[in-house]
């Protein structure tokens, strides 16, 4: 048996409630598969699209005086945990249950730690929530202490950093629910990030890549392969070029170097990339896959996908 973590990319979820809904009927069922083969199976996911969608309610709301406060960006993060892992839990159970498997699925609002010094904090890169004139963008940007940049020439927005994950702070009660057999849903949209001061934890406005907080998921509850599953069945070099190539099995030394000569996109394949690398590199006889949804279960036997492996 393996413990797998799986990543769950944008194509897996959608964009509205409704959509979502839908979508998550038909992801459960490749997942369904990978436990039904006997794997112990852990679920990551993105959550760009809901909390961008949360985030910009509230801070309309807020700014129409309909609510009394705005929702702090943490906040909506675990909102977001909350919403996806509810679906994602209803239709992973539904799916086990008509295939008359006994499973519990449940949902564990994650928080992530990072280091309020990594250099991602002056250097604020991800734009969320909603578009201001220049004057509204001021007064948010003094009252709340944002960082507000113009973007794109279509208004000004709240720009927030990307640290890196180091630690998971609900690690050892994921173990225990994998341990107990429950199917676990963490780290969603990359965790609920959190500084350390004094001993205490604080939830602070930033995005952890959902790629690197499943990686490190992954590497802390001793997990036997990475999965990320995204929109495409292979990584490619030369990406949408002539010269185009899928590739089956990337080493780690080969994917850094053709990480250096840019074969993978800023923000989309390259974190995906950087993670599985990072995965294969923390412990002999680790395995990270990249590939499509549909294909997972074909590429756990090695039919598919892009398996990156130490060397
Ligand atoms: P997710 O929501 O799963 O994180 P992203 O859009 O962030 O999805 O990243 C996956 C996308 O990266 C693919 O659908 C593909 O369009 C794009 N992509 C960029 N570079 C590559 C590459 N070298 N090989 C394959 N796909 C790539
Ligand atoms: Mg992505």
């Amino acid at each position: 048996m393996s413990k797998i973590v799986i990543a769950l990319g944008g194509n897996a979820l959608g964009s509205t409630p409704y959509e979502q809904l839908e979508l998550v009927r038909e992801t459960a069922k490749p997942i369904v598969d990978l436990i039904a083969a006997g794997n112990e199976v852990v679920i990551a996911h993105g959550n760009g699209p809901q909390v961008g969608m949360i985030n910009l309610g509230m801070a309309t709301a807020a700014e129409a005086k309909a609510i009394k406060s705005d929702m702090p960006f943490p906040e909506c993060g675990a909102m977001s945990q909350g919403y996806i892992g509810y679906h994602l839990q209803n239709a992973i159970g539904n799916e086990l249950a008509s295939r008359g498997m006994d499973k519990e699925v449940a949902t564990v609002v994650t928080q992530v730690l990072v280091d309020e010094n990594d250099q991602a904090f002056s250097h604020p890169t991800k734009p969320v929530g909603a578009f201001y004139d220049k004057e509204t963008a001021n007064r948010i940007a003094k009252e709340k202490g944002y960082t507000m940049v113009e973007d794109a020439g279509r208004g000004y927005r709240q720009v927030v950093p990307s640290p890196k994950p180091i630690d998971v702070i609900e690690k050892k009660a994921v173990e225990g629910l994998i341990a107990q057999g429950c199917v676990v849903i963490t780290v969603g949209g990359g965790g609920i990030p959190v500084v350390r001061k004094d001993g205490k934890l604080y939830g602070t406005p930033a995005v952890i890549d959902k790629d690197f907080a499943s990686e490190k998921l992954a590497e802390l509850i001793d997990a036997d392969q990475l999965v990320i599953l995204t929109a495409v069945e292979k990584v490619a070099i030369n990406f949408r070029k002539e010269n185009e190539q899928w590739l089956s099995q990337l080493t780690t030394s080969k994917a850094k170097e053709l990480a250096a000569q840019g074969h993978f996109a800023p923000g989309s394949m390259l974190p995906k990339v950087q993670a599985c690398v990072q995965f294969a590199e923390s412990k002999k006889g680790r395995v990270a896959i990249i590939t499509s949804l549909d294909k997972a279960l074909q590429a756990l036997k090695g039919e598919t996908g892009t398996r990156v492996v130490l060397g």
